[in-house]
């Protein structure tokens, strides 16, 4: 069947080049014939009419021969150095389309070869690697969305089994409703930051900006954590930049704010100390969220950033490896910049630089 059709394929091409030789050799016939009656009158001597019928045969069958092997020559030309890239280019597409992301096709030889096969070449490798990346990531979420279900789906079961034993007292029976309460939350939880993230990485959350004091946000969002500090017993610190206003989207940011100092709290033992400040420039608002806590390796931290990722076991009761994620992200799409300084045993400390928009703050004012 492709045999048939790679024939079907030659034959059209040659057909086509025939009647093209056709015509050149027709048309190179006419100018000679031209030529031989200029040069008749120049030279003062009458050809016979059977001396132009040859000279008009010899020049026709030239032509067409001539033509033949250079059509030859070309035809091999492009069988090898067109037809074969392009062959292996859309054998590679089409695999790619089937869903195989880790084919890569080996580059061209230099040789005779146009260099723009190449480039195309380096960029469909490129994008499969990155479609095989994404492809790899999709699987892993899919995997840590179902192992980080699992968990609190058998809290609830195991609960729910033990609430049914009759005559439970009233101690245990509200114990076990509140570890039941507690799992539903943290999967309500990782819902919401799953579908958060989902949003913002798919580029369907817009930036919605106004000029607001970050200052004050940053009070509001500390604030939240008002009772666990005074459970832990943490002594705050802050030095607040007063007046730093910023033309962003508060709503985004204060995922920022509240996910920092979550962690700060659920990482800092009783009795630590929390500290916020604020600091800016004309340009640039510094944010730094700093904690007494167990700080991390720098193997942990190297990973922080990436989804589902938990580096103290300890307490992964207490989040979903999502938070920073998000931080990330919003931080991201706000052109901002992110860091961490952490050593085991001697807190961390987030620093987030965020631009203020000058311009669009003066225009908002
Ligand atoms: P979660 O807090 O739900 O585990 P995050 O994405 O917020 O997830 O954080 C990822 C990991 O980063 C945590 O599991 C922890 O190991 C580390 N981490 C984040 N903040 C701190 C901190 N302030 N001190 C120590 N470790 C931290």
């Amino acid at each position: 069947m492709k045999k048939a059709k790679a024939n079907e394929k030659v034959l059209s091409t040659f057909s086509n080049f025939f009647i093209f030789f056709l015509l050149a050799a027709f048309v190179t016939t006419c100018c000679i014939m031209l030529f031989i009656s200029a040069l008749q009158d120049s030279v003062g001597r009458k050809f016979t009419q059977e001396e132009i019928t040859i000279a008009a045969k010899i020049t026709m069958i030239n032509v067409v021969l001539i033509s033949i092997v250079m059509a030859t020559i070309d035809y091999l030309r492009r069988k090898y150095t067109v037809e074969r890239p392009v062959k292996r280019i859309t054998d590679a597409a089409s695999k790619m389309v089937e869903g195989d992301f880790n084919v890569r096709i080996a580059p061209t030889s230099k040789w005779g070869t146009d260099d723009s096969f190449n480039e195309i070449i380096d960029v469909i490798n490129k994008m499969a690697k990155e479609l095989s990346g994404v492809e790899t990531l999709r699987a892993d979420f899919i995997a840590n969305v179902s192992h980080e279900m699992k968990t609190p789906l058998a809290v609830i079961q195991n609960y729910g089994t033990l609430l049914q034993a009759p005559e439970l007292p009233e101690e245990k029976r509200i114990e076990y409703a509140k570890a039941i309460t507690d799992a539903s939350r943290r999967l309500a939880d990782m819902m919401t930051n799953i579908l958060k993230l989902n949003r913002l990485e798919n580029q369907q959350i817009y930036p919605k900006s106004a000029v607001f004091d970050l200052g004050e946000q940053l009070c509001e969002s500390l604030l939240q954590y008002e009772s666990t500090w005074e459970r832990k017993n943490i002594e705050i610190e802050t030095d607040i930049a007063e007046g730093v206003t910023v033309f962003a989207d508060a709503e985004l940011l204060s995922l920022v704010w509240n996910n920092l100092f979550s962690n700060a709290f659920k990482f800092t033992e009783d009795g630590g100390k929390v500290s916020l400040t604020l600091s800016a420039d004309e340009a640039y608002a510094t944010v730094r969220v700093s904690d007494t806590g167990c700080g991390m390796s720098a193997e942990v931290g190297a990973h922080i950033f990436e989804k589902f990722y938990q580096g103290d076991s300890s307490r992964a009761t207490q989040g979903n490896g999502l938070g920073l994620a998000l931080v990330k992200r919003v931080v991201d799409i706000m052109q901002g910049e992110i860091g961490v300084e952490s050593a085991v045993g001697a807190g961390t400390a987030f620093t987030v630089r965020i631009r203020r928009n000058t311009d669009e703050l003066e225009e908002n004012r």
